[in-house]
């Protein structure tokens, strides 16, 4: 049996993101690789070390990684795309391209705010062991003393993050290949002295992979030499996937107790039950009392997380900021690390808890509230109001955010710089980025969002209902991490956030400026939300806050307001029976968000991804007068998708990911594209996304080139 408590993963970009440092140290040149390496494994003794001292039983190994533990498992397996294989560094050309090669695409990590690279598998990708590095790590904790559970992507998991290579089948059907190499592994872990390997099936609980993952684990568990077998599994319910799983030969099972709610024991098939019972998604503390009740029904269990803590900050005793109301509700990663051994220990000792009280009651369906007229009607009298051009001209929000900006932010934090001197700061750059708008001829203007720090954190910083950590980092993707807020309490507009930046932009100018908000869906995605209300009745609290803002605007004669909503997908439940609940009830709270201008101010919304297949009707459904999107990079692919789309629309056709600056013809030729299958009347011309990650040459030279190519198009 395991002993009986462990994580099934824990961050590894540094309490003081070390990682982070190191890698963009190593990237520009002033680190070496094998000071890279000296740095991780520094951050892995910690780790181990720090596990220890919490007193956790089964240590977990192989959780670190360098970017990315998804691009690991290809590197691991040799799946690597044959145009990266003579870079300088493949597994970083991968992660990031290298002359001139792009990187392997990037998406989210499930529902999580983390980002994956997404292996390329064809017929001919080699899938066999090549690499050592769960091994290593195994190695590296044994040298300190600890024996470990190396902790790799499962088979199914893999194949099915993956993504074809073009004109191959799915990765799927190389699931025997995969086996091959999965087995040579376990041989490779058994030979190492490892007596529990930890594979992680999160890919099941969407409902996919059923099949397979029964037979890859047939396959697997029937295996000699190999150590004993976790499958682990989390971010939801394992459903169909369970039974088949206990009818196989591996011996324990992880399950997201918090996610999936309780299980019926016998559903286990003998199997070890590793419980995830304390939340590795949320920063609250762990009812203890109905996690024993649940764990107590079992009769061979090891108690643990429900998924790896990598979605949490490390400490909450270094928030030294926090109310201290707050705090005492609070658990990161430590924390929680405690309350894991805490339950081990009392579970030990015989307690058996009580049954938890009910979940929160359903909240009542939002209304929509609609107070305006129906698009065409709109559309009729916000093209009189606003006399624009044909093919109008404009951009996301933000500008480049200078090392001045950032300087002065942190200037105003430290006390060295007071609010007025702050706030002429800002007025100065919304008026050169004003005068350089008008310069380049672009016709909706933007006060270019100087005074943000971030599109979710600067709203957190003005709501009530916000707490936002210093040091409570979650990494994001590669070296990129966030400081989610923390919605602990109802959430409240004591006084309007934007009004004053927008009024003094527009006092500058005769040509109209857009407001600029963040949508109620985005700001509760990128945020840790309370877990004692259901998550669309906070949705609806922060929707209620924006749409204030959004008449306070309207008010004082906007005649523009932008409402992003960048992760309206990113909420969507796994599983494919519960999304159109969801997107039913996110897109009313947009619109009632929205819904407080009146008929003649626009309504715009901007999405940054390229795959909107899943909510297309949805975006419709959000009943904005115009959308702006991510299309320059996917070559149109969402053109096809938007076809018929009856209202405003801006497909971005300068890719600002990128610091290459697309020529006018080339931006031309986007704009071309768009127009043979929107009317010319509908279509707008702007970048994919906000401009702050430029530099001021590089938009300078692409948005002049934007007003070219549109210029060169109007019939008017
Ligand atoms: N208005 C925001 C900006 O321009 C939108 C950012 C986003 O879509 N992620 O920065
Ligand atoms: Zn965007």
């Amino acid at each position: 049996m395991l002993t009986h408590s462990t994580i099934l993963g824990y961050p590894r970009i540094g309490p003081r993101r070390e990682l982070k440092r190191a890698l963009e140290a190593y990237w520009d040149g002033r680190l070496s690789r094998d000071e890279l390496d000296r740095v991780g494994a520094d951050l892995r003794a910690d780790t181990w070390r720090r596990l220890a001292a919490l007193g956790l039983c089964a240590l977990p190994a192989n959780t670190f990684s360098e970017y990315d533990h998804v691009l690991d498992t290809a590197v691991l397996l040799d799946a690597v795309p044959e145009r990266y294989r003579a870079a300088a560094d493949p597994y970083f050309a991968m992660a990031r391209g290298a002359d001139g090669l792009p990187p392997l695409r990037m998406t989210k990590w499930f529902d999580t705010n983390y980002h994956y690279l997404v292996p390329e598998i064809g017929a001919g990708t080699p899938l066999r062991l090549a690499g050592d590095k769960p091994m290593r790590e195994v190695r590296e904790a044994r040298a300190l003393g600890y024996a470990t559970r190396p902790v790799v992507v499962g088979p199914v998991t893999f194949l099915l993050l993956a993504e074809p290579a073009p004109g191959g089948p799915p990765p799927l059907s190389r699931l025997d290949d995969a086996l091959d190499a999965y087995a040579d592994l376990l041989a490779a872990l058994a030979a190492e002295g490892v007596e529990w390997v930890q594979l992680d099936e999160p890919a099941l609980v969407t409902g996919a992979g059923v099949a397979e993952a029964r037979r890859a684990y047939e396959r697997l568990g029937a295996l000699t030499d190999r150590p004993k077998l976790l499958v682990a599994s989390y971010f939801g319910e394992l459903g169909d996937a369970l039974p088949a799983l206990a009818a196989t030969g591996i011996e324990a099972i992880g399950l997201d107790l918090v996610r999936g709610g309780p299980v019926d024991p016998a559903a286990l098939g003998g199997k070890t039950l590793v419980a995830g019972v304390v939340s590795g998604r949320d920063v609250w503390r762990t009812d203890l009392d109905a996690a024993l009740y649940e764990l107590s029904r079992h009769p061979d269990v090891v108690v643990s997380t429900s998924c790896s803590l990598l979605h949490v900050p490390y400490d909450l005793d270094v928030e030294t900021d926090l109310d201290p109301a707050l705090r005492e509700r609070l658990a990161f990663a430590d924390q929680k690390v405690a309350e894991v051994v805490a339950l081990a220990d009392l579970l030990a000792r015989g307690s058996t808890g009580t049954a938890p009280a009910r979940s929160p009651a359903a909240a009542p369906p939002t209304s929509t509230s609609d107070t305006r007229a129906p698009y065409p009607e709109r559309a009729a009298s916000q093209a009189v109001h606003l006399g624009l051009p044909e093919l109008p001209v404009t951009t996301i929000g933000s500008f480049p955010q200078t090392g001045e900006l950032r300087a002065a932010r942190a200037a105003l934090a430290a006390g060295t710089l007071d609010e007025p001197g702050y706030e002429r700061l800002i007025e100065a750059e919304i008026e050169r980025v004003v005068r350089l708008q008008e310069r380049l001829g672009i016709d909706v203007l933007v006060h270019g969002e100087p005074e943000r720090n971030d599109m979710v954190q600067y709203f957190a910083e003005h709501l009530d209902g916000f707490a936002i950590t210093r040091h409570g980092w979650v990494q994001s993707y590669g070296s990129r991490c966030t400081r989610p807020p923390i919605i602990h309490s109802d959430v409240r507009r004591p006084a309007p956030i934007t009004v004053r930046w927008t009024r003094y932009a527009q006092s500058l100018t005769e040509r109209p400026v857009k407001g600029m908000l963040t949508g109620p869906v985005t700001i509760v995605a990128w945020s840790f939300v309370r877990r004692d209300i259901a998550l669309r009745e906070v949705v609806a609290q922060v929707a209620e806050a924006v749409r204030a803002e959004v008449h306070d605007l309207a008010a004082e004669g906007t005649s523009i307001i932008q409402v992003d909503e960048p992760a309206l997908r990113e909420l969507l439940p796994l599983r494919r029976e519960r999304q159109d609940e969801y997107l039913r009830w996110a897109v009313a709270a947009y619109r009632h968000a929205t819904s407080s201008a009146g008929d003649h101010t626009q309504i715009h919304t901007h999405l940054c991804y390229s795959n909107a297949s899943e909510v297309i009707a949805a975006i419709d459904g959000l009943d904005a007068d115009v959308t702006t999107i991510e299309s320059a990079r996917s070559s149109g692919r969402i053109l096809g998708q938007l076809d018929g789309f009856g209202r405003g629309l801006g497909p971005g056709v300068y890719d600002i990911h990128s610091p290459r600056v697309p020529g006018a013809a080339e931006v031309g030729d986007l704009l071309d594209a768009v127009l043979e299958v929107v009317p010319a009347e509908r279509v707008w011309v702007n970048p994919d996304c906000g401009l702050k990650t430029r530099t001021y040459p590089q938009v300078e030279a692409a948005l002049a080139n934007l007003v070219t190519a549109a210029r060169e198009r109007r019939t008017d």
